[in-house]
């Protein structure tokens, strides 16, 4: 399926995990592919080799998502090289664990930072071309918590749950230029993220979910691609879950 040749997608936090695997959806669907890290060079540079052994086109961005100058300097960039954007995932977050009382100033600030601003800022820079464009497709990473609630996840929670006013406020905003803006709230993904989780909070975690496993990074980028594709031309400010049933 070659449905996205031409187009350019740009995924932050494409180095590792939901984002890595939403690199390859894109490529394996035609897209050339901007991958966006922090800093993992090794993983980044795996993702790479993957998308072009996928017969696509990658460019490396390193940068802090959370850095509104990185984000707009990067974004100004790969529109000069690929001529145009089409698909921005933002996908790059922090999860900082822990009770309330634990919790410090500057974990909650990282965490805001990075998961809202970080998405605030890429869409921002992103709008323009894609303004220009007439045409784009934003998709934002939320997650269940955002829903739910955690114990032990409060500022996290909080980021993902600010997601949803952000999709929706920008579904509205930019409907009328063909930029439709939509979120997936993922469940309890098998990534580096989830790997930490002791074994005993894990049965916990599997217990609550009716499909009785975790779900998998390209079980998450295939409903983003979806959601990016022209198959979802009439979605816009939707929260997609994909969860095995855990929140519905
Ligand atoms: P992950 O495996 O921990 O990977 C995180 C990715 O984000 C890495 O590519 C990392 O880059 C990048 N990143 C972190 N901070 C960044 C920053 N400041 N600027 C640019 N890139 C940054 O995460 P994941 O599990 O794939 O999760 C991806 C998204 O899905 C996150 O938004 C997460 O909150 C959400 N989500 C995950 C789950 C789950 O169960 N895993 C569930 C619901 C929602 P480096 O490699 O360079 O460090």
């Amino acid at each position: 399926m070659n449905d996205f040749d031409g187009q350019v997608a740009l995924v932050t936090g494409g180095s590792r995990g939901i984002g890595r695997a939403c690199c390859l959806a894109f490529a394996r669907r035609g897209a050339k592919v901007a991958i966006n890290y922090a800093g993992n060079e090794a993983a980044a540079s795996e993702t790479a080799r993957l998308v072009a052994e996928a017969g696509a086109e990658a460019k490396l961005l390193r940068f802090d998502v959370a850095d509104p100058a990185a984000a707009a300097g990067a974004v100004d960039e790969l529109v000069k090289a690929w001529g145009r954007l089409d698909v921005l995932v933002n996908n790059a977050g922090v999860a900082i664990d822990g009770l309330l009382l634990r919790l410090r100033e500057d974990d909650l600030r990282r965490q805001l930072a990075v998961n809202v601003e970080g998405a605030f800022w890429l869409a921002k820079a992103a709008a323009r071309p894609m303004m220009k464009q007439r045409k784009g497709a934003i998709v934002n990473l939320s997650s269940v918590v955002g829903e739910m609630g955690n114990a032990g996840q409060s500022a996290y929670a909080a980021t993902k749950a600010a997601l949803f006013g952000l999709t929706k406020s920008l579904a509205r905003e930019l409907a009328s230029r063909n930029i439709r803006v939509n979120a997936v709230a993922p469940g309890f993904i098998d990534t580096d993220m989830t790997s930490g989780i002791p074994e005993a909070q894990r049965q916990k975690m599997l217990e609550m979910i009716p499909a009785g496993r975790l779900g998998s990074a390209d079980e998450v980028a295939r409903v983003v691609s979806f959601l990016a594709s022209e198959d979802a031309a009439y979605v816009t400010g939707e929260i997609l879950r994909v969860n095995g049933g855990m929140y519905m």
